[in-house]
């Protein structure tokens, strides 16, 4: 089913999802089980797996270093489908221009239309570690907007190179990307609602944000995309925060900004159990009135871990 029916569905009633990462290259995906078996129990509509763009290793041989091109966490519609059968819940596969050329694209989403996934997510992805900005991979695509056209293409029968009388068409529901502090590269934050429009108008049926921990930039968010005349649900992104670590890592990946209160909270704790603590704690009351405010879907990047997750949720549903 698709996202935005399970929205329309929920009559008003605020759902919660969450965001899982594949497991590193050669790890059992036992452990992605146990983390979602502790979650299910809050019925979560649909469960989103990410995609991580490639990267080169550096391989000893012969006393020199060989460079190779690797995805360390491959698998996201494989993940996607084994989840989808065993907990009987839809599965949002996120779905990249970096790193894949537009057949690669066509046949990925070939794939999920075999396995039954109504939804998936059109983003363009980071630059890859080595590079400074994000360069387009021959062949593919160098803006989500551009994805969600071949997308909303591959929906009304039409492959890249072939218009064909198809027996199914897919009719995938489109999630995007929406930047409630802007998106690093965007010259302001009203160019960046421009080009979110663009994603929209190209058929995007619904938006998830970037992290935020004031929900002031996401009410701000949610005021400035209606005005441009986008209406499409805006699903809050929200993480609580987990190790001291992240005050610096959070606003160096994710571009966003820390509150001053949530900083001095986490730099007095003695250890990364407290500032699990404090994380759950400011992510209750984030959760708690962007629920009051009536927020779609309240959707927790898990990154892998779902005790403080649990927690959350174990207060707000
Ligand atoms: C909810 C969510 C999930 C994510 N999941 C993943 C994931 O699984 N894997 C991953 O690698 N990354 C993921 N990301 C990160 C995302 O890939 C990066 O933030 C990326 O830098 C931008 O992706 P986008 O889809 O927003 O790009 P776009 O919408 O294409 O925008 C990228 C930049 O280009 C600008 N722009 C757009 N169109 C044009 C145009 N026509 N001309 C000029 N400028 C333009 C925009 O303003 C913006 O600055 C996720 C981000 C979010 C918010």
């Amino acid at each position: 089913m698709k996202v935005t029916d399970h929205i329309k569905k929920s009559k008003g009633k605020t759902l919660f999802s969450f965001e899982i990462i594949p497991p590193k290259k050669g790890k059992n995906i036992q452990e992605l089980y146990d983390n979602i078996d502790p979650l299910m129990e809050f019925k979560p509509p649909f469960i989103d797996v990410t995609t991580s763009r490639e990267e080169y290793v550096y391989i000893e041989k012969d006393g020199l270093l060989d460079r190779k091109i690797t995805r360390m966490r491959p698998g996201t519609v494989g993940i996607c489908a084994a989840i989808k059968h065993k907990y009987d819940v839809d599965t949002v596969p996120h779905v990249l221009c970096g790193g894949f050329t537009k057949e690669e694209t066509e046949y990925l989403l070939v794939d999920c239309h075999y396995l039954g996934l109504d939804n998936v997510m059109a983003l363009r992805g980071d630059a890859m570690s080595h590079q400074k900005y994000f360069q387009p991979t021959k062949g593919g695509h160098s803006y989500a907007s551009n994805l969600v056209e071949q997308i909303k293409n591959l929906n009304t029968g039409k492959f890249l190179h072939e218009v064909m009388e198809v027996d199914t068409k897919p009719n995938f529901c489109i999630g995007v990307a929406g930047y409630p502090e802007k998106h690093i590269e965007a010259p302001s934050l009203k160019t960046d609602l421009k080009r979110l429009k663009e994603k929209v108008d190209a058929g995007a049926d619904y938006i998830v944000t970037q992290m935020f921990f004031n929900n002031a930039d996401y009410f701000a968010f949610v005021d400035k995309v209606k005005e441009i005349g986008i209406d499409v649900p805006i699903i809050p992104g929200i993480k609580p925060i987990a190790t001291k670590q992240h005050l610096q890592l959070l606003p160096q990946v994710f571009k966003i900004d820390l509150p001053e209160e949530l900083i001095s909270e986490v730099e007095k704790c003695k250890n990364n159990a407290e500032v699990r603590q404090v994380g759950v704690e400011w992510c209750i009351e984030q959760s708690k009135e962007l629920l009051k405010a009536g927020a779609p879907v309240l959707h927790y990047y898990s990154m892998g871990k779902s005790d403080n997750i649990k927690k959350i949720a174990e207060a707000i549903f």
